[in-house]
This record gives structure tokens, C-alpha cells and sequence, in this order.
């Protein structure tokens, strides 16, 4: 494995310069040197990197809380580590080692939360294209502690959106108290998570309904195993729809991944008697709706799901690179990012979209 990289003093980013979403292409922003890496950072010469919606909400800044602009957005990047700052200490990862960098770029690791396994919501946590810059560059900066090793012979662009995507449905599903044989509901099903929830779903023995719109995200939906499809603009009632294919009790669990709030607003309602929502999903201001009365009296249980820790991450990834769950991808250059931020506000993105940075 090489251990000494040349790297260039310069490198191509995409760069949000104000909130609104106007990306800029840059070609000469500035790589860090090794010596300016602090202790326990990492530099990766990103390969590849998937776009996922809550880069879109970023560029936006429609969340209640915002991005630190300017700002490199991306948080589901694979790449290989060419420099490490010096005085890291214990460093999990050498040079030349394959990664992945997720949302969670890095935690305290100390803090109660930390030491829960729930480094998400760590009160230091840096975010990757949020509050720290992400992947939509040629090198990134990223911390030893928190990148995910990504196994031999797994491609980047097949890794990448499992960093982001593949992680947050994966420990979603973990926590929905299914078991086998169950049912799940995923709204946003054709969707960059969505799709992966359906096989991560299969992986766990669960049958699947997917709820999404449009021909090809049908098509995507029921290649990838899903056992009842439903389409949200066409359907006159998706709780009598719901309830049709699971023996009228309806579904013991729903994923939602839908970047809009119409994703929640049945799923209490075709939920069966003790079942649970796990709210993915986020629109940055609307309310989750649900009847307290039914909540109660069929002892639902409502759970927000955010992202993974670092362990989530390998068990997700493990579960990718051995061929289980597979990341239905289209590779474009950094240069359409503004495209494809257009076209996934109006939800023509079947999976995902993976920037390829090597060219
Ligand atoms: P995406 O745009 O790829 O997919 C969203 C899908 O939802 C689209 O296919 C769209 O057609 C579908 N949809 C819209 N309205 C719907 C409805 N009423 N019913 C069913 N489907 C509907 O987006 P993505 O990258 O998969 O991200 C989805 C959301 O998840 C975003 O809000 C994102 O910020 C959020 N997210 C949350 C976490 C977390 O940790 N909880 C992590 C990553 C992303
Ligand atoms: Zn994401």
C-alpha cells in the first residue's frame, strides 16, 4: 500500500457561497498542507460522492437550523487517506487505507451521549457539508476517529451513498422493533434512502410496502424486492391501501423517508395495534400530525432516527460490500450539482446521484 501521496496545493470544489442555493464551481481552492492537519485529522483524495437530499436542505437553508455558509456541501464520500496530522494518537486508520466519510464527521467521543453509542447528538459533533466542509471536493478534510473503513474490492461509487443513505435506514430499520415476516411501510421508497430501506428490509426478512410516485420508481422499487407498491399521487387512500395488503391490521412499522411532510401523514393511521413510526425524513418546519387518541390506544410508538454512529456504519457497509444491498446509482461530474439539486426538488431522482472525483 503506498504511503507517501503528492498532493496538489490546489483542487476543484463545489462551493455554496450563500444560503438560496447558488453553488459555485471553484478550481483553485486550496488543499491543505500535512503540516496544517491538526492532530487525530485526516486528508482523503475523495473518489467518489454520493448527493443526498439534506445537501439540497442545506444549499436551501429551509431547516431551523443552518449551515455554516460558505460552505463545501456532501456527506457520503469514499476516498483514500493521503496525509494524517501529526501527533495522532492510536490513529484507527494508516495512510493509503480506503474510507468513507458519513454526516458525523467527528464526536467528542466522551460525553454521555458519546459513551450511549448515540455520537449523532453529541453536543460537539461536526457535521460534513453542514458546519464543517464535505466532499464535494477532490480532497477533504476528515477526522481518523469517525471515517468508515470500506472493504477491499468495494467500489467507491457503489460505497459512497452508504456513508449517508445507506447508514441512516440501516439503524432506522435496526430500531423499529420488526421482526421477520413483518410488515414495513417506506414512504419515499424510490428515493436515495428509500430504496436502500427496501433492501436493508429484505436483508432483516421484513415484506415491504413502498410508497413513491412514478413509473420508474415503481420499476426501481419492485427490482429491489418490495411486495406491494403503492403510488401516492394515484392512490385514493393509502390507509385502506395499506391495510388491503397486510390481512386489515395494518403495517408494524413505517420508515419515512420523504423529504415532505405529506410522507407522515397517514402512517399512524395504518400502523396496527403497537407499532412504530421511525420519523427519517426531514421537512424543516412542518409538525408531525397524529391522533393523541390512537397514538394511546394502540400503543404506537413514535421515534425520531438519525443517521448512525460509527458502528452502524460498518455493519451497514458490511452488509453493502458483500453484495446484499446494492446502491442503484447514476455517476455524473461535480459540475451539474446545481441539475441535480433541480431535479431532486421535484423528485425525478430515482436512488441516487454519485458525483465520480477522479476525473
Ligand atoms: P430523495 O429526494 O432522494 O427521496 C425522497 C423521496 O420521497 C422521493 O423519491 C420522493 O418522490 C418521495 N416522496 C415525496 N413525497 C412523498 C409522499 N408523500 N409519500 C411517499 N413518498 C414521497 O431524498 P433522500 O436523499 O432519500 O432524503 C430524504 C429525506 O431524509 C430528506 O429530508 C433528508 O434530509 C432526510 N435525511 C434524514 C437523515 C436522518 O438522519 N434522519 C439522513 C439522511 C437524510
Ligand atoms: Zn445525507
Amino acid at each position: 500500500m503506498p504511503t507517501h501521496f503528492t498532493i496538489p496545493k490546489t483542487q476543484r470544489v463545489a462551493i455554496i457561497e450563500e444560503t438560496g442555493g447558488s453553488i459555485v464551481i471553484k478550481n483553485d481552492w486550496p488543499v491543505k498542507t500535512q503540516a496544517e492537519l491538526a492532530p487525530g485529522e485526516c486528508l482523503v483524495k475523495m473518489e467518489a460522492t454520493g448527493c443526498c437530499h439534506t445537501d439540497l436542505h442545506a444549499a436551501l437553508g429551509d431547516w431551523p437550523l443552518k449551515a455554516n455558509i460558505p460552505l463545501i456541501g456532501g456527506h457520503e464520500g469514499a476516498g483514500i487517506v493521503v496525509a494524517i496530522g501529526d501527533n495522532t494518537a492510536n490513529s484507527p486508520v494508516a495512510l493509503g487505507d480506503r474510507v468513507g466519510i458519513k454526516w458525523l464527521a467527528d464526536s467528542c467521543l466522551n460525553c454521555e451521549d458519546c459513551r450511549n453509542g448515540r455520537e449523532q447528538t453529541c453536543l460537539d459533533a461536526k457535521l460534513s457539508g453542514f458546519n464543517v466542509d464535505g466532499t464535494f471536493s477532490e480532497y477533504a478534510v476528515s477526522f481518523v476517529n469517525h471515517v468508515t473503513p470500506i472493504p477491499d474490492g468495494f467500489p467507491s461509487d457503489e460505497a459512497a451513498s452508504i456513508l449517508c443513505a445507506g447508514v441512516t435506514v440501516y439503524r432506522a430499520i435496526k430500531y423499529s422493533q420488526t421482526n421477520a415476516g413483518n410488515w414495513i411501510v417506506i414512504p419515499g421508497a424510490g428515493g436515495g434512502l428509500g430504496h436502500l430501506a427496501i433492501q436493508y428490509a429484505k436483508v432483516r426478512g421484513l415484506r415491504v410496502i413502498a410508497i413513491d410516485s412514478g413509473e420508474e420508481k415503481k420499476e426501481l422499487c419492485k427490482k429491489l424486492g418490495a411486495d406491494v407498491w403503492i403510488d401516492f399521487r394515484e392512490s385514493k387512500d393509502i390507509v385502506a391501501d395499506v391495510k388491503a395488503a397486510t390481512d386489515g391490521l395494518g403495517a408494524h412499522s413505517a420508515v419515512v423517508t420523504a423529504a415532505s411532510s405529506s410522507g407522515y401523514t397517514q402512517a399512524v393511521d395504518y400502523l396496527r395495534n403497537g407499532g412504530t413510526l421511525m420519523a427519517v425524513g426531514l421537512p424543516g418546519e412542518a409538525k408531525l400530525e397524529a391522533s393523541i387518541f390512537f397514538t394511546v390506544f394502540k400503543s404506537i410508538s413514535i421515534l425520531g432516527s438519525y443517521v448512525g454512529n460509527r458502528q452502524d456504519a460498518r455493519e451497514a457497509m458490511d452488509i453493502a460490500a458483500r453484495g446484499e444491498v446494492k446502491v442503484h446509482y447514476v455517476c455524473k461530474e461535480i459540475e451539474e450539482l446545481k441539475d441535480v439539486y433541480e431535479g431532486m426538488k421535484e423528485g425525478k431522482v430515482a436512488g441516487r446521484i454519485v458525483f465520480d472525483l477522479t476525473k
